[in-house]
């Protein structure tokens, strides 16, 4: 059974979480001969983490340089300069420069441990035309078997029970339409079955990713993880000069308990996703997370109550998603919302963003329209609907409620649709109207989508001149209610280059490390490329560990 030993009460490192940002500086701590415990509040270990499509942006990685593939320490900050800039201390060059360092140390120790790493060698920045901009920085985990960490496998946050890698993801898209998408989604099914028949239970992308560092960690290097134990306050010692987080209060059974750290306490307890009042209040929306129901903002409160600062509050790794039925969970769109035969519309009818555009950027421009009030439209041809893969539409159950709550809408004539979704009929009728010319012409003069390679990504190759536009002229029209989403808050504690947190005045707090969703994003307000949040998570949470290891 998982660890629910009493811990010892001191440690080298004590670890707040169990995400990506936890276990990289937990496997720090034993590549390091330091001792480490983890705790994670919930009832499973590997947070939003564990539920991610498991892609690390790691600019000029070792996987990369061993494939020949083009890039370069000075490319990658170039282009971190040009599409992050320094919005604020979190993303300042020190920082930006210890990330891009800091990538090839974690992939290598990494894979000193057991991970395999595959290149998305397809997968562009999200915005690749700037200087310094590339395809394929981008790495993730082969499948891993979840079996290989015994009774923890049912202890996961994941949800994905097989071997699907985000190489499957855009091409599976278009399974219907071109033979590449339906190769790959054969590949799939022989990749499932081969696991099944040597007795394993593949799994790809985040639940690969935390299934390979609670194997690192948990099972080989013995580092006690446990769940059901939230940390509470940090302990603070020392005054002035002198003073010093020297450990962690956490919830034993209920039972208040000091865990105490020689060397340092990491705060990476995620970002607080699910806290609607305090995201109503700092951001103008509830919003609707895509991840773990521990996100509650604990690690930064704990931070903030001894004096750290804090930054990006007001910001998240936005996007869109349709608008989950009663008690569901969200289902965040990527690719659908790129697709030809579509359009994004605004309540009246009208297009406001690039559809395929990268989802943050969306997220930002729903905000910008309307306060993200919405509700938007995804409005899709008859064509749309017969060529290209709904993920989040499969399940005929959820189909049913979807239609039954009003999410799900059809109608034979755009007239129609737009009675029954409540849009102005003459605003949408002229929007479909500029967007069939664009489609003819093969340009978006209104918003350039399909310009960038991004755009073109999950788009569909056979469709010209733009894989990204058709017109929307055959009935039946389907259009899903679609509403601002995201993958976590990317606010929190500041933190320097050594994943120190910082106070306003931009001292250090002494023994206190925070990385992850807990921290303040390197990547400022934007999405560099895929992965740019678990990138560095993995990278910071490592470079904590080796501080610690550092001071003595
Ligand atoms: C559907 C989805 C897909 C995504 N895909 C990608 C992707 O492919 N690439 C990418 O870069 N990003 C992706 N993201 C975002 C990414 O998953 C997160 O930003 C990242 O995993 C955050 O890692 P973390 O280590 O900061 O926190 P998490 O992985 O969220 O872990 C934090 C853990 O801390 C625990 N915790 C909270 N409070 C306490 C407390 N007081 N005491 C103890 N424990 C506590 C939480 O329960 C949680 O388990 C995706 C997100 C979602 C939801």
């Amino acid at each position: 059974m998982p660890h629910a030993d009493a811990p010892a009460h001191e440690y080298d490192v004590v670890v707040v979480g169990s995400g990506a940002a936890a276990f990289a500086t937990a496997l720090g701590a034993i590549d390091e001969g330091l001792t480490a415990i983890m705790v994670e509040s919930t009832d499973r270990f590997g947070g939003n983490t564990a539920m991610s499509g498991g892609g690390l942006w790691l600019p000029n990685n070792p996987v990369m340089q061993r494939e020949g593939a083009l890039d370069s320490r000075d490319d990658a900050l170039r282009y971190l300069d040009e599409c992050v800039g320094e919005p604020g201390h979190a993303s300042n060059r020190a920082r930006k420069e210890a990330f891009v360092d800091g990538v090839d140390d974690f992939v290598r120790t990494t894979e000193r441990y057991g991970f395999r790493w595959a290149r998305a060698a397809e997968y562009p920045d999200y915005y690749p035309e700037l200087p310094g901009g590339r395809i394929g920085r981008s790495i993730e985990l082969h499948p891993v078997d979840s079996k290989s960490i015994g009774p923890w496998r049912k202890k996961s946050r994941a949800l994905l029970p097989f071997p699907m890698m985000n190489s499957d993801m855009f091409r599976l898209g278009r399974a219907w339409s071109t033979w590449s998408g339906f190769g790959q989604g054969v590949r799939l099914v022989f990749r499932t079955l081969g696991g099944l028949l040597t007795g394993r239970i593949l799994v790809g992308m985040g639940a690969a990713l935390a299934t390979a560092f609670a194997k690192a960690v948990v099972i080989d290097g013995k580092v006690p993880l446990l769940l059901n134990t939230p940390a509470r306050s940090l302990v603070v010692e020392g005054d002035g000069a002198d003073e010093r987080v020297v450990g962690v209060e956490v919830d034993v059974d209920g039972t208040p308990t000091v865990i105490r750290a020689r060397r340092g306490v990491m705060l990476a307890a995620g970002g607080f996703d699910q806290d609607k009042a305090r995201r109503l209040e700092l951001q103008g929306v509830e919003g609707n997370p895509a991840g773990s129901p521990g996100a509650l903002g604990g690690g930064i409160d704990m931070a903030a109550a001894i004096g750290a600062d804090l930054e990006y509050m007001d910001d998240a790794w936005w996007g869109a998603t349709v608008r989950p039925v009663e008690g569901g969970l969200s289902s965040f769109i990527v690719g659908e919302r790129s697709m030809p035969y579509s359009i994004l519309v605004d309540k009246e009818g009208r297009r406001f963003a690039n559809e395929s555009e990268s989802y943050v950027d969306l997220g930002h421009h729903m905000l910008a329209h309307d306060g993200a009030q919405g509700p938007y439209w995804l409005l899709l041809d008859n064509r749309y609907t017969k060529r290209y893969f709904l993920t989040f539409a499969v399940d005929p159950n959820a189909n049913k409620k979807m239609v039954a709550e009003g999410i799900k809408v059809t109608a034979s004539t755009l007239g129609e649709l737009a009675q029954k979704t409540g849009m102005d009929a003459a605003v949408l009728r002229a929007e479909v109207d500029r967007f069939n010319g664009f489609a003819r012409t093969g340009r978006d003069q209104d918003f350039r989508r399909g310009d960038s390679a991004y755009d073109r990504y999950y788009g569909d190759p056979t469709i010209h001149p733009n894989n990204n536009l058709a017109p929307i002229e055959k009935g039946p029209f389907t259009a899903y209610e679609v509403v601002i989403g995201d993958l976590g808050t990317k606010g929190g504690v500041v933190t320097d280059e050594h994943a120190r947190a910082l106070r306003a005045d931009g001292s250090v707090i002494e023994g206190l490390y925070s990385a992850g969703n807990n921290s303040a994003a390197v990547m400022g307000r934007t999405y560099p490329g895929p992965g740019s949040t678990i990138g560095p998570a993995g990278v910071f949470g490592l470079i904590a560990a080796r501080h610690m290891a550092s001071r003595g």
